[in-house]
């Protein structure tokens, strides 16, 4: 099997994220960039898969320079090669932006299963897989919880708040995972000293015939008009209880209708 695996790179959560004035960007230069949190989870499964079944697994991420950290990080999990779509005139491209180019990437390196996050930390927008699927005139099965193939078949488990659905399809398919669906693999050290030498085409919008003004924040559907810092945190009410700190906690939380 031909497995790709969108992986994005995102600002660390764990550090303040900024906005460049006059753009409305985010600022991805000056902090960190890890792999969003539930691509691992998507490279894990994309693995088991070719475990069970056979195959290859390519990662696939669009993004600055700094982006090959993350495509080593992801390559010493465990897949064999990678595919970096980096060109200037991407940064801030929407998400109908992003899907044109990675479907453009996909329609030359083939695929039989290609397999997303359900959303990033950053934008969570939570539409590329179906942008994705939709431009590469495939079926996609999102939200997947758990994710079995068959032969020519894939069938997906997604949990429903009154169960959940079964939902199949024919290869190839578009596959978008949720957290959970599996415990993704920390990698070996023997897997860390083997991404060095794994191979990561680096494509340009030019290789993949993607012209420059479909593209980028000049060219981006969405634009953000204004932002501003989020206010800081009020201090909270402090209760003391005289014997009625619970008749006043729920006062409390009546007058602000919780209860
Ligand atoms: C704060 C902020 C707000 C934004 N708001 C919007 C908006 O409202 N509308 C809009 O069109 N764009 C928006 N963008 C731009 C958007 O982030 C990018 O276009 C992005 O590449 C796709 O959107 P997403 O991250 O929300 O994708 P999602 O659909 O949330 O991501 C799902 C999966 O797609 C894959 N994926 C996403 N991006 C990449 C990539 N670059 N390379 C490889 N795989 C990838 C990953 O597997 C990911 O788990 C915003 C960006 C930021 C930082």
């Amino acid at each position: 099997m031909n497995i790709v695996v969108c992986v994005k790179q995102v600002p660390d959560t764990a550090v303040e994220r900024t906005l460049v004035p006059g753009e409305g960007t985010l600022d991805r230069a000056s902090v960190v960039g890890l792999i969003n949190e539930i691509d691992e989870y998507a490279i894990e499964e994309g693995l088991r898969i070719a475990e069970a079944h056979g195959g290859e697994v390519t990662i696939l991420s669009m993004g600055p320079e700094k982006v090959s950290e993350s495509i080593r990080k992801a390559l010493s999990m465990g897949a064999d090669k990678a595919v970096h779509l980096v060109d200037d005139s991407l940064a801030g491209s929407d998400a109908l932006a992003t899907s044109l180019a990675l479907s453009a990437v996909l329609k030359t390196t083939g695929f039989d299963l290609v397999i997303l996050g359900s959303e990033s930390t950053d934008a969570r927008t939570g539409v590329l897989p179906a942008m994705l699927a939709e431009r590469l005139g495939v079926p996609q099965l999102t939200l997947a919880s758990k994710v079995d193939i068959d032969g020519t078949a894939v069938t997906i488990r997604r949990m429903t708040d009154d169960g959940y659905d079964i939902v199949a399809a024919d290869l190839p398919a578009v596959v978008s995972v949720v957290e959970k669906i599996n415990e993704p693999r920390y990698p070996s050290f023997k897997g860390i000293m083997a991404a060095k030498k794994k191979p990561v085409q680096t494509l340009s919008l030019a290789d993949i015939s993607v012209d420059a003004g479909a593209v980028g924040l000049a060219n981006a559907a969405t634009a953000v008009a204004d932002f501003a810092a989020r206010p800081p945190r009020a201090a909270g009410v402090v209760v003391t209880d005289e014997g009625d700190g619970g008749a006043r906690a729920a006062a409390f939380l009546a007058e602000r209708k919780f209860i």
